[in-house]
């Protein structure tokens, strides 16, 4: 159970702290082709959370962000790389590696774009093609 209402974290130097708060909106595993090249990793475990439940409590200065497509802001600390989060403006959501909040607990509940995986996860949650229709996606199950 997640019963703490706000979590801090921060990037691998340390340069930029954060917190957020309440509880997020998703937790999930992305298998896109775009997380795992920006995040140099098979899969990517993200969290959704409300944007303005976001703050930057040391270090702004230091963030950096890039945008390969307009639905996809994403930040890093100009200091060590490290990643920060991807803004999803037209989703209306901000998206942090789970593994940069260390005391949320991690808990998905699916997983998504499991069309593009590389690396495949038998653990009984649903496998979305893409992405769930909500979210503009086609909403279609693909077996595990
Ligand atoms: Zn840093
Ligand atoms: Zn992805």
């Amino acid at each position: 159970m997640n019963t703490q209402e706000k979590y801090t974290g921060s990037c691998f130097c340390g340069a930029v702290q954060f917190s957020v708060s309440t509880h997020p909106v998703l937790m999930a595993y992305c298998h896109c082709e775009s997380c795992r090249h920006w995040s140099a990793s098979p899969v990517n475990a993200f969290t959704l959370w409300q944007p303005d439940t976001l703050k930057i409590t040391q270090g702004e200065e230091q963030i950096s962000r890039y945008a390969k497509s307009p639905g996809s802001i994403r930040a890093w600390c100009r200091s060590c790389g490290g990643h920060l989060f991807i803004e999803h403006p037209q989703m209306g959501v901000i998206d942090l590696p789970a593994a940069i909040i260390p005391d949320l607990n991690f808990t998905p509940s699916v997983h998504v774009h499991y069309q593009e995986t590389v690396l495949p996860m038998i653990d009984g949650l649903p496998k979305m093609k893409d992405l769930p229709s909500d979210a503009g996606g086609s909403g279609e199950q693909i077996p595990e």
